[in-house]
């Protein structure tokens, strides 16, 4: 069977699309988004859950990468840093700004390979590796500078022994810097993307794999498998955007045939979550004895969040998990701050992600570069652009910049639009965030604080639409426990493609973190049976 009639008002053939995508993690549905937001016919391909690769897994940061600057990734940096204030904008409800205490000990050492501590070790053999005071201060001026800040305040330097933050740290902090950076909800990033895209036009299969693809000099043939059904289909398209994250080089190599020798480098790193550690709401930049950094941060109003560690992961096949030793090495680097060692009996969850980073020979898996590259192949038939890297804060640069490469393919592309425009319910102002719970407060007396502001960090404007007419609790129908009723179960399945009770308590929300197991088996079968009365009704 041939996928038809998607037409665009770009000058689309009939029965062909303008760009498959494959993959939808943060960079094919920013691009998907970008794409379709230009007139152009766009398919989106997911083999498993949107954001069920890396996109989920990271630290959760718009960030500048202060720790890149000793890279001298000056590119990444600026773009990223300029970045952070126009997404923050565009998505105040799943975004938000957070303050960075970075306690200072001339104990800490630099990564050993670093341009930075490469040129230390000659003009100053003496600090043996050490990060001076004075260096951090440089870096920070940069950050503050580099990137146009309007928002966001700027950094300084005070006194952790008579402030709140140096209340959960050993003694032996008496100086911390702080500087400001974002927390983005990452896998509602990627669903609010996809759905955008869809909304402009886009057409979004998920829980379907790019199994084989077939090359002319026009053309892509490309067959789809539906992972659940195992039925197959071919769809044809100009072009292919191949945004497989970590499987980009097996896509590139294997599924496209494609003869380069560019490849991807598998970092993997992982996070645990802890009891909520402290009661502040700033988060902690913690440097290590071995030159490397991991961070502390509030998580979920009841928890705290700790990494990132960074271990090369040979296969995209092995699901990444963070490792006893993973654990011990986060516990051991945290526990050197805080004043109550950090323990296992602390842990209630932990994840891991695998960083598909661009091959740039690095020695260490710390030191490859986090920078992006786009490549586009054209010159044995239809083309096909590649994404290797790319951090969740670039996501909406890079995809400007992959359709800035494609637009040679499409004579008469539009330009860039997506800085400004707001993802699905970010329509509110940026400091507007407590205005909206009240709001909604008012307009739905029955809800709780809780979920008050739960909704409104998950769908900002949308929360209206979400809940309805709704009068009082009962109206939002069945409760599966922590605030989740059926009335947003059946919002995040038919506006954001959930499908799997899974979907919704580790990539819409993080309501795992609350639900017991038999609470999320019980919402699992529930979608289930709706699914299938829904798909018999419609055999019918
Ligand atoms: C531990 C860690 C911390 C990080 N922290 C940050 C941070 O704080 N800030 C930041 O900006 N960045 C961070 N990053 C980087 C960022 O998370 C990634 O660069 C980004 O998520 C990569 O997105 P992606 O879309 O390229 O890949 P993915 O999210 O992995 O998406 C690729 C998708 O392609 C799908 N796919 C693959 N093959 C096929 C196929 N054949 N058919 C159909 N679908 C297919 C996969 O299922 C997957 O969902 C972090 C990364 C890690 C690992």
């Amino acid at each position: 069977m041939t996928w038809e009639g998607h037409v665009a008002s770009h000058e689309t053939q009939p029965g062909v699309c303008d760009l498959f995508v494959v993959g939808g993690g943060i960079n094919g549905s920013g691009i998907a988004r970008d794409a379709a937001g230009r007139g152009l016919s766009v398919v989106v391909a997911e083999m498993n859950d949107l954001a069920s690769g890396t996109s989920s897994a990271s630290t959760k940061l718009f960030h500048g990468g202060l720790r890149y600057l000793e890279y001298f990734e000056f590119r990444l940096v600026r773009e990223a840093l300029i970045e952070r204030e126009t997404l923050l904008r565009a998505m105040p409800h799943i975004s938000w700004p957070m303050r960075f205490v970075l306690p200072y000990s001339k104990d800490m050492r630099f990564e050993g390979q670093t341009p930075t501590s490469k040129l230390l070790n000659v003009v100053m053999p003496w600090m043996r590796g050490r990060r001076p005071a004075w260096l951090i201060r440089l870096g920070l001026f940069l950050y503050d500078n580099l990137g146009g800040r309007k928002i966001l305040a700027g950094t300084r330097r005070f006194d952790l022994r008579n402030s709140p933050e140096g209340v959960p740290l050993k003694d032996a902090f008496s100086t911390a810097f702080e500087y400001s950076d974002c927390w983005i909800e990452d896998s509602r990033l990627v669903v609010l993307n996809a759905r955008d895209a869809v909304e402009r036009g886009a057409t979004l299969l998920v829980r379907t794999k790019v199994a084989a693809t077939v090359r002319t000099d026009d053309y892509w043939d490309v067959t789809v498998q539906d992972t659940q059904s195992g039925e197959t289909r071919v769809i044809r398209a100009k072009m292919i955007i191949n945004a497989g994250g970590p499987w980009v080089g097996d896509i590139l190599h294997g599924t496209a045939r494609i003869n380069s020798s560019e490849s991807v480098r598998l970092v993997r790193g992982s996070h645990i979550v802890t009891r909520k550690l402290y009661d502040h709401d700033k988060c902690y930049f913690f440097q290590g004895t071995d030159g490397r950094i991991i961070f502390a941060i509030p998580y979920e109003t009841d928890f705290t969040l700790i990494g990132t560690t960074d271990v090369d992961h040979k296969d995209p096949t092995v699901p990444p998990e963070c490792t006893p030793e993973e654990q011990a090495y986060l516990l051991d680097f945290a526990s050197q701050y805080f004043e109550k060692p950090v323990t296992h009996d602390d842990i209630v969850w932990a994840y891991s992600g695998v960083r598909p980073l661009y091959d740039d020979g690095a020695s260490s898996a710390t030191a490859a570069t986090r920078d992006y590259t786009l490549k586009v192949d054209s010159d044995g038939g239809a083309p096909i652009l590649t994404v290797f890297g790319g951090k969740i804060t670039t996501y909406r640069r890079l995809a400007e910049n992959a359709l800035d490469k494609i637009a040679p393919f499409f004579p008469g592309l539009s330009g860039a639009w997506t800085a400004g425009v707001a993802l699905p319910g970010g329509d509110f102002a940026v400091d507007g965030f407590d205005d909206l719970v009240a709001k909604l407060s008012a307009d739905f007396p029955f809800l709780s604080d809780f979920q008050a502001r739960r909704l409104v960090r998950a769908y900002g404007t949308d929360a209206w639409p979400c809940l309805g007419d709704a009068k009082s609790i009962d109206d939002l129908g069945r409760d599966f426990g922590a605030s989740l009723t059926e009335r947003e179960v059946v919002w995040l399945i038919e506006k954001e493609f959930a499908q799997t009770a899974e979907d919704v308590v580790w990539r819409r929300s993080k309501l795992g973190l609350r639900l017991s197991a038999g609470e999320i088996e019980i919402l699992n079968t529930w979608m289930e049976t709706r699914r299938a009365g829904i798909l018999a009704s419609a055999a019918e």
